[in-house]
């Protein structure tokens, strides 16, 4: 109601309707009829004027007294018009005048006037009375009387009702042309701030996009299509745009469609709608973390993504770290942390194969191959590759120490030996990072796979770095454990057990024969004349005979036995499920290996050395591990006072059963 008023009010008569048109149409209407016509405007211009009449010119106008009675009607007149009719009056001067508003949906926008007329034949005598009255030319006066055209009340009524219908007619007509100039007016000053507007979020970093009320998208900025790389010929509507970017169908039933109904929901309560945080799925398949924002504007619905991927992904990594350290700390195997890292690389680059390789101790060769998700044959195929400048991506990043890049193993020179390989594990491009130890020593290679060629990006190159140096933390960590392990169990020049460890063992397996039964021996042996080696040769070369010793220890010794450095020179052997006459034979055989030793030192002298041997049995008793252990020492002792290079066993009391405890 409130819009059609402004409109109207805005146009007049003459903006509606071709003036000069219409006035040559009333004059014409004049010239038919004889009856002298006129518009007014709303604002009370004359518009219009066709043949007043002289009668009204040049007498009732020109007298003071006449002319009152002329304004005097026509204020009548044109109040009665107020009333939005057809209305006529009677002048005080004698003559008939008609008036009818012309109206448009209500408006009135001018006013049509007819006269003046008479409806009979004039009564000259009155008017005679009237031009002496008021000083008129009789004779002028009555001829123009005589020229006022006499018209019946009811052909008046249908003049008029013709004249305002074509009036009414042309106006309606001007308004609807004006209506639609002006909203087409009103489109393309629309059309010129929505293209604007295009144009502002254009240059926006933030990606953004509308859709209309029935999920049509309308719009998507330069940012989300390259965010997302979609354009808007890919997006039709929402239900198109939720399928591509959220291909798990669980995902947007479970997900995306309760936060879509909360927000239409919440459309008509002007409250915010709830922000939502979502991996979108690119066009290239690749995976964008954006926080999604909703807006009402009228009936639209406006978008905007915030890319928080790298944000995502840092967190992701702070997390993954954390893990790693966790896992360190609580002394999960290496090979378990190794694959965590790979598989927190992998779910950053979901098309991404890794691997990790550890270097040996010669530095050398690769091994020890963590790739959870490269097949096992090839895994296994390329453990134990020997390094080198051109040995695929991983020994020629081992051997260089620098990141080499392949970006296509078919025709890299690099992967000529293992290209057949590659290709029958479907990889592509192999991108490989030297594992680097704090102390600048390589100590292995992560390696990123691809089933298609390519370089990395700067993101990738990140990655890689990250995981590189993740592996080369957990390498380490693991390796300064293992060597603190071996410290505290294992004797550093032999490295056999030291003498805790192996008080440890053999309490455990003493133990487990008291509890379980069954046989157990224990060998004491001694170097002959050790000192004379250190004094003759150097303690170096005596050194070199110690570790010669525990070599032959573990050359002859099963599995089971344990053997442990628990002096100087002097070694505890420990036989599980072995008799004396088993153990004794064990220490025989150990002895003579001994003597049939050769070492040859660096000045080219042979050194031949021998020991001496106790052997003492559990034989069914149950001893303390000290009794049995000063048993065979005694009886070690007996063997140097008996001429050494000898074996002894230990004389025990004769088994009791299983009666007695341990003291
Ligand atoms: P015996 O046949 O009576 O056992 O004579 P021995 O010389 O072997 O015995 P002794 O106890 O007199 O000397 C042991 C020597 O072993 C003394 C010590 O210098 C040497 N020794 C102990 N530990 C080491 C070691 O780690 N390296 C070297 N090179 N010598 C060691
Ligand atoms: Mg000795
Ligand atoms: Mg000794």
């Amino acid at each position: 109601m409130a819009d059609k008023d402004v409109d109207q009010a805005r146009y007049g008569f003459s903006d509606l309707v071709d003036l000069p048109a219409f006035e040559r149409m009333l004059e014409h209407f004049y010239r038919a009829t004889g009856i002298a016509n006129g518009l007014v405007s709303e604002e009370g211009e004359l518009l219009i004027q066709s043949g007043w009449e002289s009668a009204c010119t040049l007498f009732h106008r020109m007298s003071p007294e006449s002319a009152s009675n002329c304004r005097e009607s026509n204020l009548e007149l044109i109040a009665r018009t107020r009333t939005g009719v057809f209305c006529g009056s009677h002048c005080s001067n004698g003559l008939f005048d008609y008036a009818t508003p012309v109206v448009i949906e209500g408006q009135r926008v001018a006013t049509l006037f007819l006269g003046q007329l008479l409806h009979e034949s004039p009564d000259m005598a009155f008017f005679k009375e009237q031009a002496h009255r008021f000083g008129f030319d009789e004779t002028a006066y009555l001829a123009s009387i005589a020229h006022i055209p006499v018209v019946e009340k009811v052909r008046v009524d249908a003049l008029m009702a013709c004249l305002v219908d074509m009036a009414e007619m042309l106006a309606k007509s001007g308004l609807a042309r004006l209506r639609q100039r002006d909203m087409e007016r009103d489109l393309s000053r629309q059309r010129k701030r929505q293209i604007q507007l295009e144009d502002i979020l254009d240059s926006s970093p933030v990606a953004i996009g509308w859709s209309n009320a029935s999920g049509k998208i309308e719009y998507i900025n330069r940012c989300f299509s390259s965010l997302f790389g979609y354009t808007l010929d890919d997006l039709p509507d929402l239900a198109s745009w939720y399928r591509q970017a959220y291909p798990d169908a669980h995902y947007r039933e479970a997900v995306i469609k309760p936060w879509f109904s909360e927000i239409s929901r919440l459309r008509s309560s002007g409250l915010t709608p709830p922000t939502l945080e979502a991996s979108v799925t690119c066009k290239d398949g690749s995976t964008r973390r954006v926080m999604i924002h909703v807006r009402w504007v009228g009936d639209k619905r406006l978008v905007n993504f915030s890319d928080i991927t790298a944000h995502w992904q840092s967190e992701k990594r702070n997390l993954a770290h954390d893990a790693m350290l966790g896992m360190v700390a609580n002394g999960a195997p290496l090979s378990e942390i190794l694959a965590a890292i790979v598989r927190q690389v992998q779910s950053e680059d979901e098309d991404s194969l890794c691997s990790v390789l550890l270097l040996d101790d010669e530095g050398r060769h690769l091994r020890r191959c963590v790739a959870p998700d490269l097949p096992d044959w090839y895994t296994r195929a390329i453990d134990g590759v020997e390094i080198g400048p051109t040995v695929g991506s991983c020994g020629a990043a081992a051997y260089s120490g620098e990141r080499v890049i392949v970006d296509d193993i078919t025709t890299h020179e690099f992967w000529r030996d293992h290209a057949e390989l590659a290709r029958q594990a479907g990889l592509r491009a192999c991108w490989s990072e030297p594992i680097i130890s704090s102390r600048g020593q390589v100590l292995g290679t992560f390696g990123i796979y691809h089933r298609e060629p390519g370089e990395p990006s700067a993101e990738d190159i990140e990655r890689i770095g990250f995981a590189a140096n993740l592996a080369g933390i957990a390498i380490e960590n693991r390796r300064t454990y293992e060597e603190l392990e071996s410290r505290a169990y294992y004797d550093y020049l032999t490295g056999l057990a030291n003498r805790r460890f192996f008080f440890m063992q053999a309490e455990n397996e003493l133990a487990r024969v008291e509890r379980y039964g069954g046989e157990l021996s224990v060998i004491m042996l001694d170097l002959d004349h050790f000192k004379r080696i250190n004094d003759s040769y150097g303690h170096k070369v005596g050194d070199t005979v110690l570790k010669k010793l525990a070599e032959l220890c573990l050359k002859v010794l099963r599995e089971v036995d344990m053997v442990g450095r628990i002096g100087g020179e002097e070694f505890a052997i420990l036989l599980p499920q072995t008799d004396k006459a088993r153990a004794l034979e064990v220490a025989e055989r150990l002895r003579q290996s001994i003597t049939d030793a050769r070492m040859p030192t660096v000045k080219g002298v042979t050194i031949q050395f021998t020991a001496s041997f106790g052997v003492s049995t559990l034989a069914g008793r149950a001893v303390a591990l000290d009794t049995l252990l000063n048993e065979a020492d005694q009886a070690l002792y007996i063997a140097k006072r008996g001429g050494r290079n000898r074996v002894e066993a230990a004389v025990t009391p004769a088994a009791s059963g299983s009666a007695g405890k341990r003291a």
